[in-house]
């Protein structure tokens, strides 16, 4: 029996987020059905919604869902009803990326994200019999409900708010796994981020985990660079665009050149105490 669920659906290139009553099918052996409690928005469902990714219309969008587990199927062993989830990205776990355990790169990713379908072809959401492409990273989290393979689930402790956790699925994940993963900086290394939405915010909070020292922060907007400050920036740098290119590349280097002077100075302090410290032993 196909779940009735309300859900925001786009029609065309550009076109509004439109509430409607939708069918959304029942979970397949390894899938589970989802109840959303909230959805994180990310520039990537704006993309889609305007076309950048061929997602064909109508599509429902949103791939940071967390939300309650209603319902599983047979062969679903890690999940049951009432369980608290986050649905992060997919993977289709036989290419040779995915066999590496490189899942954030898997050859056939792009298409499970963004084709608006399953791996072979079927969309989980209807309206009136026809389809609606609502696969988008295999949830389409812009819904009341959403289906998910058990594999792009994380169970998390019922005590944590539903409503602050979507975030980890996307955008939490790509600034922090960036730094911790990729840059893997060691205490003390500097460390500076343009642009603090989620994403760098991520990857600031990540960096001054990982003990880095100067956090420079550099944005348009001054109500983010206090919340940067709040999370562990040491410095922050607006870098206004001005009107013009000119403008534009002018502070561009700006913001380089104090980041460079911030940098300099904390190196030139370190260097200064080690040299100290040789000539006292
Ligand atoms: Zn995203
Ligand atoms: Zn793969």
């Amino acid at each position: 029996m196909p779940t009735p669920i309300t859900a925001a659906v786009v029609r065309e290139k550009f076109g509004a987020f439109a509430i409607d009553q939708l069918e959304l099918t029942d979970p397949r052996p390894d899938e589970v059905l989802v109840r959303i409690v909230a959805s994180g928005m990310c520039q990537t469902d704006l993309h889609g919604r305007d076309g950048y990714y061929n997602t064909p219309y109508p599509a429902v969008y949103g791939h940071e869902g967390a939300g309650i587990v209603q319902a599983v199927g047979k062969a679903v062993t890690k999940f049951s009803a009432g369980d608290h989830v986050v649905i992060s990205f997919p993977w289709c776990g036989d290419c040779p990326n995915c066999r590496r355990d490189l899942p954030s790169h898997c050859m056939r990713g792009f298409d499970l994200k963004m084709r608006g379908t399953r791996a072979d072809g079927s969309t989980l959401m209807r309206k009136d019999g026809a389809p609606v492409y609502s696969a988008f990273f295999q949830q389409s989290s812009f819904a009341t409900h959403a289906i998910a393979n058990e594999r792009f689930i994380v169970k998390v402790r019922k005590d944590a708010p539903l409503e602050l956790l979507g975030l980890f699925a996307c955008s939490g994940q790509t600034g922090a796994g960036a730094v911790l993963n990729t840059m893997r900086p060691q205490p003390g290394d500097s460390f500076a981020v343009f642009g603090v939405g989620a994403v760098g915010l991520s990857g600031l909070m990540a960096a001054k985990i990982a003990g880095c020292d100067p956090i420079i922060a550099v944005d348009l907007h001054d109500d983010r660079l206090a919340l940067a400050r709040t999370l562990g920036a040491t410095h922050v740098n607006v870098s206004a665009l001005g009107n013009s290119v000119a403008q534009a590349q002018a502070r561009a280097y700006q913001a380089v050149d104090r980041i460079k002077w911030v940098d300099g100075f904390c190196r030139r302090d370190i260097g200064f105490r080690a040299v100290e410290r040789e000539k006292a032993s």
